[in-house]
């Protein structure tokens, strides 16, 4: 499937959006500092569509870790949409989850790999999970 580039309104509203630094994050950096792996924050991957910064990268290893809100994000379990008439949050989340499958393809094609972790999961969990999938490319 070709990767469809998001409108640039989309992405621009989406920047707004998402915050870095946010607790969620700092908790995943924690785990992976505490397991001896080294990543870069706010680093800028320049692909041919457009550049993307990721929350946590691995450069060398092409790894990328976005965590993402479970409202702006729509997580199945916690995105409860308001039932607005205007349609206005149902619009943007579904624009949201759009950019973030577009964004996606765009960096699978460019050859990273790609990690999404949910706001709500543990993080030594998620850490756990970057972890192995490192180590399992050393070993390849
Ligand atoms: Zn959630």
């Amino acid at each position: 499937m070709p990767p469809t580039p998001p409108p640039s309104s989309a992405s621009r509203a989406m920047r707004s959006n998402r915050s870095a630094n946010t607790k969620p994050e700092l908790a995943l950096r924690q785990e992976l500092f505490r397991r001896g792996l080294r990543y870069r924050v706010g680093y800028r991957i320049s692909l041919l569509e457009r550049a993307v910064r990721p929350d946590i990268v691995f450069t060398r290893r092409k790894v990328a870790v976005f965590v993402d809100g479970c409202f702006w994000h729509g997580c199945p379990i916690h995105c409860r949409m308001p039932s607005d008439p205007s349609g206005y949050w149902h619009q943007k989340i579904d624009r949201n989850r759009k950019r973030d499958l577009a964004v996606d393809e765009m960096l699978r094609a460019a050859g990273w790999t790609i990690f999404r972790v949910w706001e709500h999961e543990p993080a030594n969990e998620a850490a756990g999970a970057i972890h192995a999938a490192l180590n399992q490319e050393v070993s390849t």
